[in-house]
């Protein structure tokens, strides 16, 4: 099994897992991988890994499943991402800021999660901030009040 990050033609980084590098390549040229936020098939390889990584030896396990079918990945990531959630912090409505202030080195690296709008997203990528949509449905600690 092999796992790529990939990024859709809207800017979304997310990853899938493949049987091979050439299972990878024949799917997307059969435009059988589609980005799961906007469902666009225009999908390549980004170098970029997900904001929920943790760094160093924090690494945690990837789930190793069959993943012939992007839901099955899909089922994946989000198995991983509940996982790292537990080990990251909820920085509501400030995450874009502090990702960028990691990113630039002006603040510790540390797994953290927020909320950011489409535009704050996408002006991370671009600026090359690892930053990736979570797929698994997240409940702000203010909520809990
Ligand atoms: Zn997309």
């Amino acid at each position: 099994m092999i796992v790529f990050d990939l990024k859709c033609g809207g800017g979304h980084v997310f990853e899938a897992w493949f049987k091979s590098s050439g299972a990878y390549e024949e799917q997307r040229a059969t435009g059988l991988i589609a980005c799961p936020l906007c469902g666009d098939s225009e999908v390549g390889k980004a170098v970029m890994a997900p904001a929920v990584a943790a760094k160093g030896n924090q690494q945690p396990e990837r789930p190793v499943v069959p993943a012939d079918s992007m839901k099955a990945a899909l089922a994946a990531i989000a198995e991983m991402q509940a996982k790292q959630l537990e080990r990251s912090q909820w920085v509501g409505t400030a995450f874009a800021e502090k990702a960028r202030a990691m990113h630039q080195g002006e603040e510790p690296e540390a797994p953290i999660h927020g909320k950011a709008t489409i535009a704050e997203a996408k002006a991370l990528v671009d600026e090359g901030v690892p930053v990736a949509p979570l797929l698994v449905p997240v409940v702000p600690p203010e909520a809990c009040n």
